[in-house]
């Protein structure tokens, strides 16, 4: 784990210091946000980050056309 920078939680994409939402739940796991658009998918609509188009952290997984 790097400390200066941070991964989103959700997409994976990394985050710059001083951007970004650092979450902690109730149970002590915390989680990095890269903008509220990932924080409200992974928090209020509880999306998979593999089911969101958008989301880039698959990337280097099997290409298909
Ligand atoms: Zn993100």
């Amino acid at each position: 784990m790097s400390l200066r920078v941070k991964r989103c939680s959700f997409c994976g994409s990394e985050i710059p210091r001083g951007v970004g939402i650092m979450y902690v739940k109730n149970d002590g796991t915390v989680l990095y946000f890269c903008s509220s658009k990932c924080r409200k998918n992974m928090l209020i609509l509880k999306r998979k980050p593999y089911r969101v188009k958008w989301v880039i952290k698959k990337a280097k997984s099997t290409k298909s056309k």
